[in-house]
């Protein structure tokens, strides 16, 4: 029954970065937490553990793969299924210790349990009811499933379940091929397990340019991830440890069915705002259930905010960040500002896929037929030498100004390489700034430099 200038409510990513800010900027802050371990979805069961088991199953696919070619040779390493997630656990422990170290050295109080908010200004967590001048929400997202698909995180499992199987399936049908079904789908794929992906669209991972996603499917294929597009999942009829996907494709009226000893749900996820009690304050929502803010994060209920994946915009670990520290400094009275025109999306496969910007198609549906420079990796000694020729790194330019509009890289490192243009973006750079900008060789960044000089008068080496 304390006051507090703040009270955030989850400790995701945009709800504990948005703690630390307001303590920081010298708010008596405090977060509200359900979770026995603070760091959200992100943290617990979404970024960090599906990055730990991306990263010990592509250890095992180069020493399958790649060592002998290297000279290194010898008996592949056998898989430890129970050490494997147990190396997992330790990776979210580390992190989630991390966040909770980070609250007591910025004096921020962790309330734990379920929050509502009884009346504007008022926190109710178990039997306590708080006073807090400013509420922010970060209350985060939950699996959005499809009927006739009825998730028991055994046998038919959302990204959560898959996480912590109790063996590695045989057959994984994956349902959506966004970037969870597939980062998680090559996870079980580089562990032995029959991978095949059904999805709705016509093309893996939708937002994508199109060449994007051909060549991401193409390289997956190659990893033996099997795909089937165009395809409604009707059911999914599971027992204790098999289940059958019936889906129709889109094209014909005939059924099909797939054996699975595992089905992943990768269909999306909606806004998590249960039992806060927003109906009767009143706060809006949007048509997709988001809770509707203002361009400062203001909900229509004065005291209110709002951030993370429970709002509108992607559903990324770091826009919701960047909307914690923004919310800040507006609670603060100072300014928070997001710049939603540069945020990248990773997917953390092998080859990584990572975007920022817009896409060649939604420059052309604006009016603006870009100026397109494309490099690929084939030509970069650096991806060579690591096995990683595939894939390119693709700029889109305004075709006068020469402005940085978008970029897409598809290929080692792309995750880290697109904050390069993040930056280029930010401060309003041309393709010929980066051209003219010396990169250090041997660099996979030399491939961003490369698609530059494609934007003018031409690579180097392609
Ligand atoms: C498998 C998977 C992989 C992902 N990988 C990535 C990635 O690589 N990169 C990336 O950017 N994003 C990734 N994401 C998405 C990312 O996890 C989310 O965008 C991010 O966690 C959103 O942060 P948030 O703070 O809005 O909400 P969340 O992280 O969902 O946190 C919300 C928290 O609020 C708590 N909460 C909710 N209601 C209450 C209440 N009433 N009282 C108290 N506590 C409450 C919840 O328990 C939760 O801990 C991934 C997601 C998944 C599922």
């Amino acid at each position: 029954m304390a006051s507090y200038d703040v009270i955030i409510i989850g400790a995701g990513p945009g709800g504990y970065v948005s703690a630390i800010r307001c303590a920081q900027l010298g708010l008596k802050t405090a977060i509200v937490e359900g979770r026995e371990t603070l760091g959200g979805t992100c943290l617990n069961v979404g970024c960090i553990p599906s990055k730990a088991m991306l990263h010990a199953t592509h250890m095992l696919h180069e020493a399958e793969h790649n060592f002998a070619s290297m000279g290194l040779k010898g008996k592949s390493p056998s898989v430890d299924w129970k050490q494997m997630l147990a190396y997992k656990d330790e990776v979210v422990g580390q992190n989630t210790g991390g966040v909770e170290f980070l609250m007591k050295k910025n004096k921020i109080d962790w309330i734990k349990g379920w929050a509502s908010i009884p009346e504007v200004g008022k926190v109710k967590v178990g039997d306590d009811v708080h006073d807090a001048k400013n509420i922010i929400v970060a209350s985060g997202s939950e699996v959005a499933t499809l009927p006739g698909v009825e998730i028991d995180e055994k046998v038919v499992v959302s990204s959560t379940g898959a996480l912590e199987l109790n063996k590695i399936p045989k057959k994984l049908v994956v349902i959506g091929a966004g970037v969870i079904g597939l980062e998680l789908g090559s996870v079980y794929a580089r562990l032995g397990s029959e991978v095949t992906v059904v999805e709705y669209m016509s093309a893996v991972c939708p937002g994508f340019d199109a060449d994007v996603q051909r060549t991401f499917k193409r390289l997956l294929e190659k990893q033996g991830l099997t795909f089937i597009m165009d395809a409604a999942v009707q059911k999914v009829d599971a027992t204790k440890s098999k289940a059958k996907v019936t889906y129709k494709p889109k094209a014909g009226d005939a059924e099909e069915v797939l054996d699975a000893d595992v089905v992943l749900v990768a269909t999306g996820r909606k806004p998590y705002v249960d039992g806060l009690g927003l109906e009767a304050l009143g706060v809006k929502r949007t048509e997709r259930g988001q809770i509707a803010t203002d361009a400062q994060w203001a909900t229509n209920v004065k005291g209110i905010y709002a951030i993370g994946d429970v709002i509108e915009g992607p559903m990324l670990a770091h826009k919701a960040e960047d909307e914690g520290m923004a919310v800040a400094e507006v609670v603060a009275g100072k300014h928070g500002h997001v710049n939603y025109g540069v945020i990248p999306g990773v997917v953390y496969t092998t080859p990584e896929v990572a975007t920022v910007g817009a896409t060649e198609a939604q420059l052309k549906e604006q009016g603006i037929k870009p100026k397109v420079g494309k490099f690929m990796f084939m030509g970069n000694a650096r991806a060579k030498a690591v096995h990683q020729g595939d894939g390119f790194v693709k700029l889109m330019v305004h075709p006068e100004t020469d402005r940085l509009l978008g970029a897409a890289i598809i290929g080692p490192a792309a995750g880290d390489m697109i904050h390069e243009l993040c930056v280029a973006m930010e401060f309003g750079a041309s393709a010929e700034d980066i051209a003219l900008t010396c990169h250090a060789h041997p660099t996979y960044s030399e491939a961003v430099r490369e698609a530059a000089l494609a934007c003018g008068d031409g690579a180097i080496h392609s």
